[in-house]
């Protein structure tokens, strides 16, 4: 999984307010990260490995000119992990009138599908090369006079989930495909125009949020007459892609940062939501209502405010751990060993329901529910405020890859069986159409923002209906 930001000032270079952007989006991805910057004659190019903090030194930054730019946080579903793979991806427009042609960089959130790819570039190595260098193929090999011409050669092409930013001349493209799997959003402050996947990323810029990108629509931002958008739809793409929202139901559990706002709604909100629909399904009786950090806090509020059961600080978060899910596999051992930390009088003799957002390898919440005993509690309730993940995602969040066990796979849906595997008194999932009630039923925080429909989202990692090619 990835996290992308595009920025066009009206003056001044765009490098620094990347960088900010690029950080605050660091809980999507910390494998690499990338910045391109632009001044409509020469483009500038830093990547690293690791951690924003660590992967641009700033004396490159400042060396980076040009108003307009993207930047890229990368977490690897397809490719090795490597600085090649980092993005943004280069790639050349070459027209009649320029045949040298002009560079473009591109920063992808999402995973193209791999059938086609096979197909089209048979030498394409799905375990070497990011899909992404397929995109900037596309492109570069459209044939097309103008820019955006190619973009729509590009989209009636792909398949898949894609969230993209480019960079070309002195403008940015944000582009969504036609089912809006992967976020994007615009945002705007006095100086400057932006998208990015989320729009927590605009605050520390003073920016505010002004739209989604739509499903199959790409906005242009260039400076063109005066800074603004301009808001192009995709003419075509192939018959398989979905022409309705196919809204990736995980980035509402999990992935998105909680100030986000995503489908009209706060994210920290829906997630409260979730714990209220959480009591509907699973009305357990108990002392005390703890949620495991961060994820699971804004759950635990919900569950407590629905059930008048308290609500307590029982689990404390080390800062210095990160988020584990999107660690590499062999340091997230490690990393549980040190990320938690119980407090013994909150939960001593009591019955304890714990919430957390979901349960994927289990790994998580054996350790808790371990601690949470150690720790003199009576009785232990475990509730994910999301249904069990079944199958992979084929669309960019590798909740499932060949070294990630799905502990609810391998017991084959059968909770009994997972409760005894995780050592809790009670297992209780939320439902797939209670999380999707959960968003549905959060209060709107953009005036007019369109009503949205249970048919609104993608729970392939759930349901194993996989609605967009793969
Ligand atoms: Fe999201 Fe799951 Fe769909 Fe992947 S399969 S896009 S993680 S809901
Ligand atoms: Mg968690």
């Amino acid at each position: 999984m990835c996290g992308v930001v595009g920025i066009v000032r009206k003056d001044g270079n765009v490098a620094p307010d990347l960088y900010v952007g690029v950080i605050k989006l660091q809980h999507r991805a910390h494998d690499m990260a990338g910045i391109a910057t632009s001044d409509g004659e020469m483009t500038y190019l830093s990547r690293g490995m690791g951690e924003v903090a660590v992967a641009f030194s700033k004396s490159k930054l400042g060396r980076m000119k040009g108003r307009a730019g993207i930047g890229h946080v990368r977490w690897t579903t397809v490719g090795d992990v490597n600085i090649q793979n980092a993005h943004p991806i280069a790639g050349l427009f070459r027209t009649r009138q320029n045949p040298k042609g002009k560079r473009f960089y591109i920063g992808h959130n999402g995973q193209i599908a791999q059938d086609e790819l096979k197909v089209m570039f048979p030498r394409y190595k799905p375990d070497v090369t990011t899909d992404t260098k397929f995109i900037a193929a596309l492109i570069s090999s459209s044939g097309k006079e103008t820019f955006e011409d190619a973009l729509q050669y590009a989209c009636s092409i792909l398949k898949g989930a894609y969230s993209l930013v480019i960079l070309y001349d002195d403008a940015v493209y944000g582009v969504r495909d036609t089912s809006g799997n992967r976020p994007l959003v615009l945002g705007a402050n006095g100086g400057a125009l932006m998208v990015a996947s989320e729009a927590v990323a605009f605050n520390p810029l003073g920016g505010h949020y002004v739209d989604e990108v739509h499903p199959g629509e790409m906005v242009k931002i260039s400076r063109e007459s005066s800074l603004g958008f301009q808001r192009i739809s995709i003419k075509s793409v192939p018959d398989e892609m979905p022409r309705q929202l196919t809204f990736c139901l995980f980035e509402m559990i999990y992935l998105l940062h909680p100030a986000s706002i995503f489908l009209g709604r706060t994210v920290q909100m829906v997630r409260e939501r979730m714990g209220v629909q959480l009591f509907k399904e699973h009305p357990l009786d108990a002392d005390v209502v703890i949620g495991v950090p961060d994820s699971g806090l804004a759950a635990a509020r919900g569950y407590a405010r629905a059930s008048g059961i308290p609500k307590e600080s029982g689990i404390i978060r080390s800062h210095y751990s990160g988020r584990v899910f999107i660690n590499a596999v062999a340091e997230r051992d490690e990393k549980h060993r040190i990320k938690h930390d119980v407090i013994r009088q909150v939960i001593e003799g009591k019955r304890v329901v714990v919430l957390d957002d979901s349960i994927v390898e289990g790994r998580t919440s054996i350790k808790i529910v371990k601690l949470l005993r150690e720790n003199g509690a009576r009785e232990v309730y475990l509730l994910s405020s999301s249904p069990p993940p079944m199958t992979p995602c084929y669309y960019g969040v590798p909740t499932a890859l060949s070294q990630r066990r799905l502990i609810a796979a391998d017991h084959k849906g059968n909770v009994e069986a997972i409760r005894k595997e995780i050592g809790a008194d009670y297992l209780g999932y939320l439902s797939i159409q209670g999380t999707i009630r959960a968003v549905v039923d959060t209060a709107s925080c953009i005036a007019g923002y369109p009503e949205i429909s249970e048919k609104d989202f993608c729970t392939a990692c759930f349901s194993g209906n996989y609605l967009i090619p793969h």
